[in-house]
């Protein structure tokens, strides 16, 4: 029996050997991370760290339960922290300039487990620079097509009108008017989609959404002569919202005018303007051609269509909904498909209630 015993203790001296040594190990990778982890308690406070994180929050053995608020004073982080941890689905993480450094971008990420938590901050400077890059270059090449554009657009007009044209001509000419207008949709829209996306301060204002409503549904209704669709418009609520309306604009008319092109002749089409507990809904519902599931994630790409053919016959950039999702964004609003295929779509744009304006007439 005492053999026994001691074979026992033997075996779980050598277990627990072996669980140190792996938390040594597991010790040493954190540490040697050039990513920073900082371990938080239940309090927000500095459990433990490794020395990139040591190294960016200037820390000392002596701040060991501080809070991690006295190091990182940013608002945009104290409010993706509070999201953080009452949401658990709020993993993204935040995008932050430097507080040291207005020439670094650090990206944080906040994972709660248990009653504490686990910090990382990358430093993600390269991917900002190369994401800057990629936004200039589209941004050039847009704004240089424009001019040579013009100038053919201008040509080409000028020669169409020619009563003494050749007919064999003609054609041609029909399909390279047809062609540039095209081109000129499509540099027009990347050059929106990169306004959007590089101002970084937005000229946002008061909107009166019963106009701006309206004004979207004659335009719908001045491009519906041709599919003599039923459109129906129902504004149920006379809040307003907050932001810009020369972009909101252009990204509610893209998703009526999408509903009216998606749709076979004669069909039937609801605009609504609602408010439900969370803010204010926007949406636009067909019984058109409906979209099929596999599709749906990936709408919102530039230039992803379910049928390019369809697209382009119907004058379509590709680029519409990359508006519409990158509008919704600047207005932290968030953009919902619902969809079955041969049946109908439905888009909706939900407004949080911080970007709802009430007027006393509700
Ligand atoms: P496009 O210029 O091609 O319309 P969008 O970015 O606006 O580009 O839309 C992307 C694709 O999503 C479209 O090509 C189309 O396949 C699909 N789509 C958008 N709206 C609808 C809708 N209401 N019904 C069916 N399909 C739609």
């Amino acid at each position: 029996m005492p053999i026994q015993d001691n074979e026992q203790d033997q075996l779980d001296l050598a277990m627990q050997q072996d669980a140190t040594d792996q938390l040594k190990k597991i010790g040493s990778a954190l540490r040697a991370l050039r990513d920073a982890v900082i371990l938080l308690n239940d309090d927000d406070g500095l459990e433990w760290w490794n020395q990139a994180a040591q190294d960016l929050l200037l820390l000392q053995s002596t701040d060991k339960g501080r809070c991690i608020f006295n190091f990182i004073q940013v608002p945009d982080f104290l409010k993706y922290y509070q999201e953080a941890t009452t949401h658990m689905d709020a993993h993204e993480g935040v995008h932050l300039v430097s507080w040291q450094d207005p020439n670094r971008y650090l990206k944080c990420e906040l994972t709660p487990f248990g009653d504490e938590k686990i910090l990382i901050i990358y430093d993600v400077t390269r991917l900002q620079h190369l994401e800057g890059m990629r936004r200039d270059f589209v941004a050039n090449v847009s704004h240089e097509l424009r001019t040579p554009l013009t100038v053919l657009m201008g040509y080409l007009e000028n020669f169409s009108d020619q009563p003494d044209m050749p007919a064999h001509w003609r054609r041609g000419f029909e399909l390279m008017t047809q062609q540039t207008a095209r081109m000129n949709r499509v540099v027009n829209d990347l050059l929106l989609l990169s306004r959007i996306e590089i101002e970084e301060t937005h000229e946002f204002n008061e909107i009166d959404m019963t106009k701006l409503l309206t004004h979207v549904y004659d335009d719908a209704q001045a491009y519906n002569q041709e599919y003599k669709h039923t459109i129906h418009l129902h504004i149920d609520t006379y809040d307003g919202l907050y932001g810009s309306e020369m972009y909101l604009n252009s990204a509610l008319s893209n998703l009526v005018i999408n509903a009216i092109k998606y749709t076979p002749k004669g069909g039937n089409i609801s605009i609504s303007w609602t408010k439900t507990l969370e803010g204010c809904r926007f949406a636009v519902e067909d019984d058109g051609i409906g979209i099929a599931a596999q599709h749906l994630m990936r709408l919102t790409e530039r230039f992803y269509r379910v049928d390019s053919g369809r697209s382009r016959t119907t004058g379509g950039t590709g680029l519409g909904l990359a508006i519409v999702k990158h509008v919704l964004y600047q207005h932290e609003a968030c953009l919902q498909i619902e969809s079955v295929e041969g049946v109908g779509s439905t888009f909706s744009a939900v407004f949080p209630n911080n970007h709802v304006r009430s007027t006393a007439m509700n």
